[in-house]
């Protein structure tokens, strides 16, 4: 397969460029893209074959369960069974951002990427390309980072297409990733917060 490249320098003038890679997302395919965090390996969210292609692509355990990308609320009300007032807050504070919040998830999200959890990891990322790209798409896209699995995660589109040049249709290069390291996990269904991965935020409360 020959991995296509493209460069997005401003996503409001080019709106084909993310059209197109909105419908290889939603015909079942792979597309690579920038975050704030990492590059991710997209497809969508809420079809299980075409998740089976990350795994596929990345090598990656298919009991590791997968974040899904969401460009705004009404998303994660499509795949958030409930928003616990702890997540409300986290949120407001904090999204969109490097954060990712573990909630129940509703019955539309695939079994597939959550491992077969009854909860599913929602990150709203702030990466124009990524929020351009999921808006194009129009579903949530589930998207671990761009790496074959127990690689580094790359954190530009060349580090990217070191590793999955050849695996997939397209890599959209934003430029190098402004954070560089994988987003925090806070899980959101008990009482309390629970952080399960920690690195850094950056709030805006
Ligand atoms: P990444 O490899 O950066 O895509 O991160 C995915 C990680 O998020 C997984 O390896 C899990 O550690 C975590 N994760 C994703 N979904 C869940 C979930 N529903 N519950 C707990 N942890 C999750
Ligand atoms: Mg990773």
């Amino acid at each position: 397969m020959i991995t296509k490249i493209v460069k997005i320098e401003n996503v409001k003038e080019q709106k084909e460029a993310l059209h197109e890679a909105g419908e290889i997302l939603r015909s079942g395919g792979l597309v690579a893209f920038p975050t704030e965090t990492v590059y991710g390996l997209g497809a969508n969210g809420l079809d299980a074959e075409a998740c089976a292609g990350i795994y596929a692509a990345k090598g990656r355990p298919s009991d590791n369960p997968l974040i899904l990308h969401v460009a705004n609320r009404s998303m994660v009300e499509q795949i958030a069974a409930v928003i616990p007032p702890l997540a409300e807050k986290l949120m407001a504070a904090f999204c969109p951002g490097p954060i990712t919040l573990i909630m129940q998830r509703r019955s539309i999200v695939p079994d597939r990427i959550t491992g077969g959890l009854s909860t599913v990891g929602i990150r709203m990322p702030e990466n124009d390309v990524a929020r351009a790209l999921i808006q194009a798409a129009g579903v949530p896209i589930a998207a671990p980072s761009a790496n074959i699995s127990g690689r580094p995660s790359p954190t530009s589109a060349e580090l990217t297409a070191r590793d999955l040049d050849g695996r997939i249709p397209l890599i959209l290069d934003g430029g190098p990733c402004h954070f560089g390291v994988e987003s925090t996990i806070v899980d959101c269904t008990g009482e309390k917060a629970v952080i399960l991965r920690p690195v850094r935020l950056r709030g805006r409360c």
